[in-house]
Order: structure tokens, then C-alpha cells, then sequence
């Protein structure tokens, strides 16, 4: 059965704007959920499935069932058991095993459990690493026939700092769906790994255009295996964005060429980690362990009911991801199954870092377990989320994984709202108009988004539209965006927000928000097609929306290739001066200096330095001046040898727009003019 879902990723908007809409239920568990502390639990990492020298081995993790067996099947989808295997019960860890002697590659498996007198529906269980087609059965494959060539010596980026990482949120259909792509394998992982595609225009697609723009990293959306498209019916061109997970340890069988067979669907996708590292490119998996796309029908309720939700006093699910359902990590097996699911995909498939959806539903113990244990696989893996939930929650408020809570985690990032919604407009309202696009009384929450929400002497804090605390220890816990799937894409903003104004203000009004986000201190996160002035017809919610609506129609980056080299120049800047990346509020505080403006004089206007070679940087000064306004703007800048690095829509990492003496200079509308001072 498919269940359509609204997206989990739709529901944090109702929460996203603040801390300040979560209701204040703050006890630590409700009464239904204590009986579950007293299950036994399993800590090892083979659990379901283990090939070995001996044969074949089974192990489920089901304390309360009174029986379990194994089905055995020459077949993903179709036909019936060829074998049922009992399995035995050890009670110390509430784990059930049965084995052969065989080693079973090329079959597949069910579990099914008996508990208060009634047999489970069948389930591949929670730790399938391989599935036939829709993740009904789990498939039983020899991983090593699944590595591509050089896999051995596979490596993503070496990430120094967090703060060094641009981020590239992609969904895979978006990318490559659209005939302009040139690309052949649409809507695949497999269309990562394709070179020297173009668009009509001869412009570079795809992979290459990756490495033109200068992304570090791409952020892919849901890749595990999701319920909502039906793999034996891709004719039918479904879409979704995929927050609605089946199969967490498993690969996606509609982005591969055929969902039918277990090693394609892996290999395919070790392809794709493999084509981007060999770009130089990271890959960010988003994952969704925050809830489940079935209730009582998903493989969590079919191995352990009731263990890995958290509920009401009452037994009733409770619901903090607005999908019906929440995991509940704060109990150690599903701790425990977050854990080991991300250290998965770290080790088999390489991955660069993990983006949690609705990370507050997680416990921050968790969350500290979860980057501990990857920064032991590699250090260079960057964990973010959203530092939110979609709706109350059992989980004390002090234990969530919240954007308020990030400095009681260590190695983690969350996004940051306050920017986001002061530089374009707030996200629920689609004609509100922000910093950017000249509403005024946003100035102080840009700020707090430019020093990366870390406490800094010259912004105040309490005057911030949605947090009123610097919550950040360092910039290395905040991503800075304007956009990304959710909610309209900063071109639909700006349409409906700038209804009177031409696509080429807009344009203007892109290039100033996302000046902003890529100036500022923290890491930068950017929305796929943004840079092509990609829309989505004004649909914020396209979760399922079809590829007319979600498709990227490369034909835009020859129509804007003014934008799309701005977009260029911007990455280009970040990466050529650490001014833009410092590691520490320290640093930020003593290099980052706000010139003094009034705001009810000079409204939507912010100037500041980073100064004395801020993080190494070999100009010794750079003044960064955002005029938000639509008219011009008149700023003092101290006397001195300026070159000019962006001047009315044009920026150049050389900085050789021009030079400048300082003084009084006039700021056009709606841009930034960014200067540097060598010496
Ligand atoms: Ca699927």
C-alpha cells in the first residue's frame, strides 16, 4: 500500500519560526512509554542479518514476542516461502536467531513475529541492508560485488572546518528530469556520474555545472528507500520528495535503473558518492529517523510494537513530526539504531555528512553519540538539521536536539531561521517582504544571522525576530540559507513578494539575499537551480508535486547567465578568503565590526569590516555593505586604498572592479558593495 503523506520537511513550518511555538510540555516520558526502559537490549551492529564463513545467520531484536520465524524466498516481490526458519529466543538481550549453513546470496527474507496471541504482518525488518522491489522483502547480497571500480580508494572531501563546506541542496529528479538536462539517466543517481552533459545551449549540466559553480558539498534529499513512489510502476513518472521513510539502511530503488534487483540499487549509488569524490565534491544524505511513513504498519511496530514511537499517556502515538508519528530516541535500541544507521552509510557508502530532519525530536544525547562515532569513520563529516519540531512532543523541551539547545551539542549545526526569514520575508507569509526587499526592522535579526547567532558586543540580541539569545558557541553550529525545498523557492518569493517589480530587480534582489548568506559566518547552504533563477510555479509545498512543477529547466542558465556567474563569483570569494569563514565567536567578535547606522534613518542598511587579516586572510580589511533599500544609500568609508570586489550586481574575486578612495560613497539600491583593503 502506498500512503501518501504530507511531507514531514511541510509540517516543521508550522514550528519553524522560533522556539517560541513549541507548546511547554516539559515532562521527560509519558506513563504508557515507561514500560519500555525495562526492555533488554542488544548493542552489537549485526543485527537481522550476517553472512559468514559458517553460513547464514538471522538475529531479530524482539523482547516481547513469544515467538518468530524467518521466511525464505528465491523472489523480491513475488511468490511464496520456500522456507520457514523458527528461531530461538535469548532473553538476556531480547534477541531471536536462526541460521543455515548456506551462504543465501541471492535470496531474500521476511521476519514475522508472534505477540498477544497474534502472528505480525511479515517485515524485512529494521536493518535491511539490501531490499527487492518496494523494500517489501530484504535481499541478501555479497556488499563487496557491489563497490564500483577504485571504491577502495574512495574518498570525499577533507573538510578542515565546517565553516569552509558550501552546501548544495538537490533533489535527484529536480536535477536531471528536465530533457534540457541532457542527461540520460533521469531522475537516477546514476545521472551524478555523467560528464560533459550540456544544456541546448551548450552550457555545462549536471556534474560539471556542480564543479562550476563551486559547491563543496551537494546536500541530496531522501535517498534510503521511501513508501510513496511505487518502484513496479515507474512509468508513471511519480514524484516525491521522499520524508517518508521504509527502509532506513537501504538505497532508493526509483533513482536506480532497476529497483528489482538488490546489488543495482546499491552499486548505482555508490557510483553516484564515487563520480562526486572524484569531482571533489562531498555527499550530504538527509535522513529521516524522526518518524516512520506507517504506524502500527511500519517495520519498527512489526519487529518490537510500541518500542521505537514514543506516545501519549494515553497509548496514543505522539506526533511531533506532523506525520502521525515520532521515533523515540531517547530509548537505548533506537539510540542505538540511529547510531549505527549513520555509521552505515559512512562506512559502506562513503557518505560526507548527515542533515536530520526535524533533528529536535532527537534527544541531544543522541545527536552528540550520532557526530562522536562518525568523527571516529572520518572527521570530515558534517552533521546539521532542523533545530524544530513539527508539533509537541513527550520529550522534555531542555532534551531536544532544538536550535536553542545547539551549544549542549558538540559537532553538530543547525539552520538558522533568523536569517532566513529577515533577509527575504517571513516563510509563511508569501507577500512579506524582508531586509532584502525593502521592509524595514529587520536589521538587527541580519546581524544575528552575519555573526552566526554567537554572542558579539555590537548586536542585540533581544531585538532579533526569532531567537533572543546569541545560542551559538561557535559559527561551526549554524548553516545560514535563504531557501531550500521547503516553502516557495527565493524566485517564487520574490515574484509574490515583488509582485510589481521586474524579474531583473528580482534578480537583484536574489543577488543581495544570497550575498548575504554567503558572506556571512557560519556555513552556506543554497537551494538546487537557485542559481538559474529556478521557480516552482509558486507551489511551496511540491513535495509530490510533478516534475512540471519541480523540475529544473536548464534552458535558465544561459537566460541568466548574469545571475549564474554572480552565484559563481560568490563561491569563488568564500573559498579564495577565510575572512568569511572564521571557527570561533572569539575571532568574531574581534575581527567582525559593525559600523555604527541608524536604522530609523537609514533603514535596510548594514555596513561592516572584517578587519587585521580576520582568520588569515591576506586582505587586510574587507567592508561588506548591504543596501537593502530601493533607492540609493550614502555610507562613510574610512580613507584608504580600496579595490572593489562587488559594485551593482557585479562582484569579482579579484577584486577588480575598480578602486576607490573612501569617504562618502553612494550604495545603489538593492545591492552590496563589497570592498578590500590589501594593506
Ligand atoms: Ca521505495
Amino acid at each position: 500500500m502506498v500512503k501518501i503523506l504530507t511531507s514531514s520537511a511541510m509540517a516543521l513550518t508550522l514550528f519553524a519560526s522560533a522556539g517560541t511555538m513549541i507548546p511547554a510540555s516539559a515532562f521527560a516520558q509519558s506513563a504508557y512509554d515507561a514500560q519500555f526502559t525495562e526492555y533488554p537490549t542488544y548493542s552489537g551492529d549485526d543485527l537481522e542479518l550476517l553472512v559468514d564463513g559458517s553460513g547464514t545467520h538471522f538475529r531479530l531484536w524482539s523482547p516481547k514476542a513469544s515467538e518468530a520465524r524467518v521466511m525464505l524466498y528465491d523472489n523480491g516481490h513475488t511468490g511464496t516461502a520456500y522456507q520457514t526458519l523458527p528461531m530461538t529466543f535469548n532473553a538476556a538481550d531480547g534477541t531471536w536467531s536462526a541460521s543455515v549453513a548456506d551462504k543465501l546470496y541471492g535470496k531474500f527474507y521476511t521476519f514475522q513475529i508472534r505477540q498477544n496471541d497474534k502472528w505480525l504482518d511479515e517485515t524485512p525488518g529494521v536493518w535491511a541492508k539490501a531490499v527487492g522491489l518496494n523494500g517489501q522483502r530484504a535481499a541478501i547480497i555479497d556488499m563487496a560485488n557491489t563497490n564500483p571500480a577504485g571504491w577502495c580508494c574512495d574518498r570525499g572531501p577533507e573538510v578542515k572546518n565546517f565553516s569552509d563546506v558550501i552546501i548544495y541542496e538537490m533533489h535527484h529528479r529536480d536535477f536531471s528530469v528536465d530533457p534540457s538536462s541532457g542527461i540520460a539517466n533521469k531522475g537516477k543517481f546514476l545521472a551524478l556520474t555523467e560528464q560533459g552533459t550540456t544544456s541546448p545551449q551548450g552550457l555545462a549540466t549536471g556534474i560539471d555545472h556542480l564543479k562550476e559553480l563551486g559547491i563543496t558539498h551537494v546536500h541530496i534529499l531522501p535517498s534510503y528507500d521511501y513508501n510513496s513512489v511505487d518502484e513496479a510502476n515507474l512509468q508513471l513518472n511519480q514524484y516525491n520528495w521522499g520524508y517518508d521513510p521504509q527502509n532506513h539502511n537501504t538505497p532508493e530503488g526509483s533513482y536506480s535503473t532497476n529497483p528489482s534487483d538488490p546489488e543495482t540499487r546499491v552499486r548505482e549509488m555508490k557510483q553516484m558518492v564515487k563520480a562526486l569524490h572524484d569531482a571533489g565534491i562531498g555527499v550530504i544524505m538527509d535522513v529521516v529517523y524522526n518518524h516512520t511513513a506507517e504506524n502500527d504498519g511500519s517495520n519498527f511496530e512489526l519487529t518490537a510494537p510500541g518500542y521505537y514511537h514514543r506516545h501519549w499517556d494515553d497509548g496514543r502515538y505522539s506526533d511531533a513530526s506532523g506525520c502521525g508519528n515520532e521515533t523515540a530516541s531517547d530509548r537505548r535500541q533506537m539510540h542505538d539504531y540511529i547510531v549505527n544507521s549513520v555509521k552505515y552509510w559512512a562506512d559502506e557508502y562513503h557518505i560526507d555528512g548527515f542533515r536530520f530532519d526535524l533533528m529536535a525530536i532527537h534527544d541531544t544525547e543522541t545527536m552528540n553519540d550520532v557526530a562522536a562515532e562518525l568523527k571516529k569513520i572520518n572527521p570530515s563529516i558534517f552533521v546539521y538539521g532542523e533545530g524544530w519540531t513539527a508539533g509537541d512532543s513527550p520529550l522534555a523541551i531542555d532534551r531536544r536536539a532544538l536550535k536553542e539547545n545547539v551549544s549542549a551539542m558538540t559537532d553538530i549545526a543547525v539552520f538558522s531561521d533568523d536569517l532566513r526569514d529577515a533577509v527575504k520575508g517571513h516563510y509563511s507569509n508569501a507577500e512579506d517582504r524582508g531586509f532584502a526587499t525593502g521592509k524595514p526592522g529587520n536589521e538587527e535579526t541580519v546581524k544575528i544571522g552575519i555573526v552566526a547567532a554567537t554572542a558579539h558586543p555590537q548586536v542585540d540580541f533581544s531585538k532579533g525576530n526569532n531567537s533572543k539569545f546569541p545560542y551559538a558557541k561557535s559559527p561551526e553550529m549554524i548553516v545560514n540559507y535563504v531557501s531550500c525545498h521547503d516553502d516557495l523557492t527565493l524566485t517564487d518569493k520574490l515574484r509574490k513578494s515583488m509582485p510589481e517589480a521586474s524579474d531583473s530587480l528580482r534578480q537583484a534582489a536574489a543577488k543581495l539575499a544570497q550575498t548575504i548568506v554567503f558572506t556571512s559566518q557560519g556555513t552556506p547552504f543554497m537551494f538546487a537551480g537557485e542559481e538559474m533563477f529556478r521557480d516552482k510555479k509558486g507551489v511551496h509545498n511540491s513535495y509530490n508535486s510533478p516534475d512540471s512543477i519541480n523540475a529544473i529547466d536548464w534552458n535558465l542558465k544561459a537566460r541568466n547567465a548574469d545571475l549564474f556567474n554572480y552565484y559563481k563569483g560568490l563561491t569563488a570569494l568564500r573559498k579564495a578568503h577565510p575572512a568569511f569563514r572564521m571557527t570561533s565567536a572569539e575571532q568574531i567578535a574581534r575581527h567582525l565590526v559593525f559600523d555604527k547606522i541608524d536604522s530609523s534613518k537609514q533603514p535596510n542598511l548594514i555596513s561592516y569590516s572584517l578587519k587585521d587579516n580576520a582568520n588569515g586572510d591576506d586582505w587586510k580589511e574587507i567592508k561588506v555593505i548591504l543596501n537593502g533599500a530601493d533607492s540609493p544609500q550614502t555610507v562613510s568609508i574610512a580613507k584608504g586604498d580600496w579595490r572593489i570586489v562587488a559594485i551593482d550586481g557585479k562582484i569579482s574575486p579579484e577584486a577588480d572592479l575598480g578602486a576607490m578612495q573612501g569617504g562618502k560613497t553612494t550604495v545603489a539600491p538593492c545591492s552590496a558593495l563589497i570592498l578590500a583593503r590589501v594593506k
